[in-house]
């Protein structure tokens, strides 16, 4: 049994508890025990009237009658709470409280009926039978109760209404049996219990319905106060909310405004006099604008403050406002528009910020950027100045030293004449090498992507690589895989830098032995991996430096590389590369035993139709050149002379222009098969000639930049203006040579076409 667990605390909870069945039994044992001596009070009071009119053993006995049948039932109705306690359910102790209303009844029954008693009777002196309107009377108190009681314990209840009607009724039965008959006095006897039953259940009807009304009151007044106390609750909590916000305003960081439908500061928190200079008294009441408006903020940011007001629309602007002390700020302001129920404006809040730090640091790192990028493009132009005017004086040594080495020169003399060629080569590599990584680290790497054959681009690079693998009696080995992918996409170029650099290396420390070069692939998701090994049978790196070589100008053994010769980049530009190509370089060696390098490079594998657009071998031949017209546009009488003097012994028509203006001129009379061009040309430069050129609607020629600027972004602009092909200085005869006989049967196409 649940005593006193409602589902909730609450006005409903507590009428739901107070109004069921069980509360109601429990107040009725209650009402009945508590009120149990003023009853026995009572009840003697009247046994007393009853012995003087009769007999004081009747009373005594009455008395007794009524005293039990009370104390048993009071008795078990002031146990019932603890036997409640006990878990006994709630209709076993109905039955139990209703017996024990049966056992106070028959108590009150005999208490009532005991002067009419045949044996008491005989004692007594009555004057007639029918003389019952103590019992009548005194039974009609019990049913009154009982009328009353009703709606708390109706089985109880009802017990002693019959009681009521069953013994007054048994009496006139048993006076009738006895002797009387249907007299006058009898019929009056009846009709007063019949009258008196009625009252009964008029008063216990009446009863019911007061007590029904009082419920209904009850719950009436529950289900308000129910409500009325969540009301006050949500008041409660918009309260505390309001509260709450209104602490946050006032304690926020950023200063927080309130202002009316026209603008018109209401109420300021502490951040506002603190960023602004004014305390709440003087800002209240202000526009904002009059108050802090420094004439800086720009008018169409004004405008859109004021539209959030004239709109009633939130807006986020940044303004240049003047504080109380004369210093202008920055604001970051955000406004908000706070509408009543007919979607009027009725409050503006403007949270603002001092954002005067943050843009002063924007605007120094914005300066900072720029002056970076400024620094950056300087180093970029210093590296395209540098590596142009050290190429063409270099272009000019090494070009003069092997026309010098070919004009028939004593032994001592040709011996001389190749340590310069040599000396200058190094330089040159030197050169190419720091400027390639400056520009690296300059700017991000770029690749230029083509199709190309992986198998030719390695042994052209290896037969490269020859003479000096002779030059040290070393066996210098290619080993292809089966099945390499006729075309590959990739920038060739950057792939046999990398080669060179670590075949050149493993030539540069081997002694004896061989550098063997194994190249291979495998498909690999979105393309290919082309792989390739340096293998030699050299020096070594010591295994604590293994770590260190890929490092920008770091050598394993200052001492040895001194001997050897180099910078220190190779390794360094080299992983660069195959980085961007989205693979890697990793090295193993054995001091005095060899190193091997293996690189891993993700290509793509060329498209079909692009594969078959690669150019066609070369033929070497000069025959080829036979009139092939050149025209060579070249501001450096040098430089000139140089290619005049390596072309003199072949069958090629030969002009120079000294720049560009010349060379469109020359063009239209000369009208070459073939154009050389250098860049940089004062009056107008390579690349205008070139457009100049290819917007005559003339047979066009084939137009090569010959170039000290050597960069892939040169590169890209000579193909951008028109150019067919890139030479980068210094020239060398075998190089004309060669680009000379791969494009003669073009240009002879051309001229046939
Ligand atoms: P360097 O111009 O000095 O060759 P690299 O970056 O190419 O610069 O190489 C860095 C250093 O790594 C070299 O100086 C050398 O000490 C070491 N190294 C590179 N390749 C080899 C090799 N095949 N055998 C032994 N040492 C090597």
């Amino acid at each position: 049994m649940n005593i006193g667990k409602g589902p909730a605390d609450g006005p409903l909870a507590s009428y739901e508890r107070k109004y069921s069945s069980f509360e109601l039994m429990m107040r009725y044992a209650k009402g009945r025990y508590k009120t149990f001596w003023p009853r026995q009070v009572f009840v003697f009071g009247i046994c007393v009237l009853l012995g003087l009119a009769t007999d004081m053993r009747i009373a005594a006995l009455a008395f007794t009658a009524a005293l039990i049948g009370d104390i048993a039932d009071s008795f078990c109705l002031w146990r019932l709470a603890a036997l409640a306690a006990r878990d006994i359910p709630e209709a076993r102790l109905r039955l139990l409280t209703t017996l024990s209303a049966a056992v106070y009844g028959t108590g009150m029954s005999i208490c009532a009926t005991l002067p009419y008693w045949p044996w008491v009777e005989a004692g007594v002196d009555t004057d007639h039978h029918l003389d019952i309107l103590f019992t009548i009377a005194f039974l009609a108190g019990i049913a009154m109760n009982a009328a009353i009681t009703l709606p708390y314990h109706r089985p109880a209840s009802v017990v002693w209404m019959v009681f009521f009607c069953a013994v007054p009724a048994a009496m006139l039965g048993v006076d009738l049996v006895e002797g009387g008959g249907f007299t006058t006095e009898w019929q009056l006897h009846a009709v007063g219990i019949i009258t008196l039953t009625g009252f009964m259940f008029w008063l216990a009807a009446y009863g019911r319905r007061t007590f029904e009304n009082t419920r209904q009151y009850n719950l009436a007044t529950a289900t308000q106060q129910q409500e009325l106390e969540a009301a006050n609750a949500r008041l409660q909590d918009q309260r505390m909310e309001a509260r709450r916000l209104a602490l946050v305003a006032e304690n926020a960081n950023d200063s927080v405004m309130l202002m009316d439908r026209e603008g018109r500061i209401t109420w300021v928190n502490d951040s506002f006099t603190r960023i602004t200079g004014y305390s709440f008294d003087e800002a209240l009441g202000q526009m904002p604008g009059d108050l802090l408006n420094s004439g800086e903020t720009d008018p169409g940011t004004i405008k859109m403050l004021q539209d959030s007001i004239r709109y009633a629309q939130p807006v986020r602007v940044e303004i240049r406002n003047r504080r109380k002390d004369g210093r202008k700020v920055w604001i970051e302001t955000s406004q908000v528009p706070m509408l009543n129920s007919d979607g009027k404006l009725e409050t503006l809040i403007a949270v603002e910020r001092d954002i005067t730090a943050a843009k002063e640091h924007a605007r120094q790192l914005e300066k900072a950027r720029i002056a970076a990028e400024e620094g950056a493009r300087a180093k970029s132009d210093f590296l395209a100045t540098m590596s142009h005017e050290i190429r063409t004086p270099m272009n000019g040594v090494i070009g003069m030293a092997q026309l010098l080495r070919d004009s028939g020169l004593s032994k001592e003399q040709a011996l001389y004449a190749d340590t310069i060629l040599s000396s200058a080569d190094m330089l040159l590599a030197l050169i190419n090498d720091v400027l390639d990584f400056s520009k690296m680290d300059a700017e991000e790497l770029t690749l230029s992507p083509v199709n190309f054959d992986p198998r030719s681009c390695f042994e052209t690079s290896i037969r490269l690589l020859q003479a000096q693998a002779d030059a040290k009696g070393l066996d210098l080995e290619l080993e292809i895989q089966e099945g390499l992918p006729a075309q590959l996409h990739g920038d060739d170029r950057r792939i046999r830098q990398i080669l060179m650099n670590l075949a050149g290396n493993a030539i540069k420390f081997t002694k004896q032995g061989r550098v063997s070069v194994a190249l291979g692939g495998t498909p690999a998701a979105g393309g290919y991996e082309l792989t390739f090994t340096v293998t030699d049978t050299g020096i070594g790196i010591a295994e604590d430096k293994l770590g260190e070589v890929f490092e920008r100008f770091s050598q394993a053994d200052a001492a040895i590389s001194r001997r050897f010769g180099g910078t220190g980049l190779g390794l360094a530009i080299s992983r660069r590369l195959a980085e961007a190509m989205g693979g890697g370089i990793a090295v193993s060696s054995e001091l005095g035993t060899g190193s091997c390098f293996a690189v891993r490079l993700h290509l793509q594998v060329a498209q079909a139709e692009s594969a078959a657009q690669t150019e066609p071998a070369a033929p070497s031949a000069p025959a080829a050149l036979d009139g092939l017209r050149v025209l060579v546009a070249e501001d450096n009488a040098v430089n000139r002379l140089l290619v005049e003097k390596f072309l003199n012994a072949l069958p090629v028509e030969l002009t120079f222009a000294e720049n560009g203006r010349e060379a469109v001129a020359k063009f239209e009379e000369f009208v070459p098969d073939v154009i050389l061009m250098d860049m940089s040309m004062p009056e107008m430069d390579g690349l205008e000639a070139t457009r100049a050129i290819r917007a005559l609607a003339r047979p066009q020629p084939l137009i090569v930049a010959l170039t000290a600027n050597a960069f892939d972004s040169d590169r890209k602009a000579c193909l951008a203006a028109g150019m067919d092909d890139f030479m980068s200085k210094p020239i060398s005869k075998p190089k004309l040579l060669d680009l000379l006989a791969r494009l003669a049967p073009q240009a002879q196409r051309r001229r046939a076409g």
